[in-house]
């Protein structure tokens, strides 16, 4: 079966080669996209293992650039696997197509927002931005600490500090909330962004989403990385994900309840389920040699049931499951959000939080108390852009 990709014409260069911008429509692969594009299969079969894998990761609904000439022949192809990565596909001199890995050149600006909430966060967030998903994200992110409805008042205050990315003019990926406040009623809730997760003035988690490990593993064999992109190797390659080694048919849980999104074979990561269990979180078991036939797409899953078993299809040199955890689509380290004893900030890395959100309470608490509301309710200034 073939899947069109939506299209957005959208004309970026426009002396006889057209660019265009498409979004990557659910069940394509990688090589049907090579297939339709007319590009040689090579392209793929010559990757390594883990270039294999990354191919793999190209996510539903993500947005890509192809620039053709005036036959429809591709000049070049852009395909973001991640924030900070893209394939790109290019012409060498020899007129011979090719294929690297390229960081994605984005710029990020640290905007702050003070309010004097007038009807609710979400709608004078809103109203002050124009940004929805920053809304949202916001009023998701407190939403475990505070109820708005219950407490909020009008005048009451909020402000936060957050980063947003741009890449060609657009935003793109999901705002980071740094650290917030709300002031209710003269009562202050903070919460500040710490390593993956929220946390309260005394160092305790508002917003976690804990995971329970999906496999007894016997080791990790290849820890998480973003593998940012060093400019003199040029090879470094991400891991979005921890690979935890167990024997073949090694049964594999799912690590909080949700609903399957995906099940199937996925190149390089060979049999995957994915599973949504809400908050923005997602996570991907790879390599199974065994799918449970209960997780079929749109099955509803309990933490702990039975979904597969452990093996190595795909691009995989022994038995082991690549673990994927992601964040609004973004990939974060899972070992960060699964279950440990206790998920408290202790020791050294409490005293290192306390430092830094005492610094940040202080910066929070001036942008409210040294602003006149009374002409106008709020304001979002762009601090910093890089
Ligand atoms: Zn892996």
């Amino acid at each position: 079966m073939r899947f069109f990709a939506l299209i957005f014409f959208l004309c970026f260069y426009c002396f006889g080669a057209v660019g265009e911008r498409i979004v990557w429509s659910s069940g394509l692969s990688f090589l049907t996209f090579l297939e339709q594009n007319h590009l040689p299969l090579k392209l793929y079969y010559n990757l390594s293992a883990t270039d294999k894998e990354l191919a793999s990761e190209i996510q539903v609904g993500s947005v890509y650039y192809l620039l053709k000439d005036e036959n429809q022949k591709v000049l070049q192809a852009l395909i973001p696997i991640s924030e900070d990565m893209q394939i790109h596909i290019y012409q060498n001199p020899n007129k011979e197509y090719a294929l690297d890995f390229i960081p994605i050149v984005y710029t990020t600006h640290k905007n702050t927002l003070v309010v004097s909430v007038q009807k609710s966060p979400y709608q004078d967030i809103l109203e002050h931005t124009k940004d929805i998903v920053l809304a949202t994200e916001f009023v998701n992110t407190y939403r475990k600490s505070i109820d708005f409805h219950k407490y909020m008042l009008k005048d009451d205050k909020l402000a936060f500090t957050y980063t947003r990315k741009y890449r060609l003019g657009r935003t793109f990926s999901t705002p980071e909330i740094q650290s917030a406040i709300v002031q209710t009623n003269k009562k202050a809730h903070y919460i500040f962004g710490f390593e993956d997760s929220f946390y309260d003035l005394k160092g305790r988690e508002v917003a976690g989403f804990l995971l329970e490990m999906p496999v007894k593993y016997r080791r990790i064999s290849s820890k998480f990385s973003y593998g940012r992109w060093h400019p003199v190797l040029k090879k470094v390659r991400p891991h979005y994900g921890v690979d935890l080694s167990a024997a073949h048919g090694t049964p594999i849980y799912a690590s909080a309840s949700g609903k399957v999104v995906y099940s199937g074979y996925r190149g390089g990561y060979g049999n995957v389920v994915e599973i949504s269990h809400g908050d923005g979180i997602r996570t991907l078991y790879a390599h199974m040699s065994k799918r449970d036939p209960k997780a079929f797409v749109g099955a509803r899953i309990k933490k702990g049931q039975l979904i597969g078993r452990v093996g190595s299809t795909g691009m995989s040199t022994g038995p082991h499951l690549h673990f994927g955890v992601y964040r609004n689509n973004k990939p974060i380290d899972p070992l960060g959000i699964v279950r440990t004893e206790k998920n408290q900030l202790k020791g050294s890395k409490k005293k290192e939080f306390l430092i830094f959100a005492n610094q940040q309470k202080e910066i929070l608490d001036s942008l409210i108390n040294s602003y006149d509301f009374s002409e106008k309710k709020g304001y979002v200034m762009t601090e910093s852009i890089q």
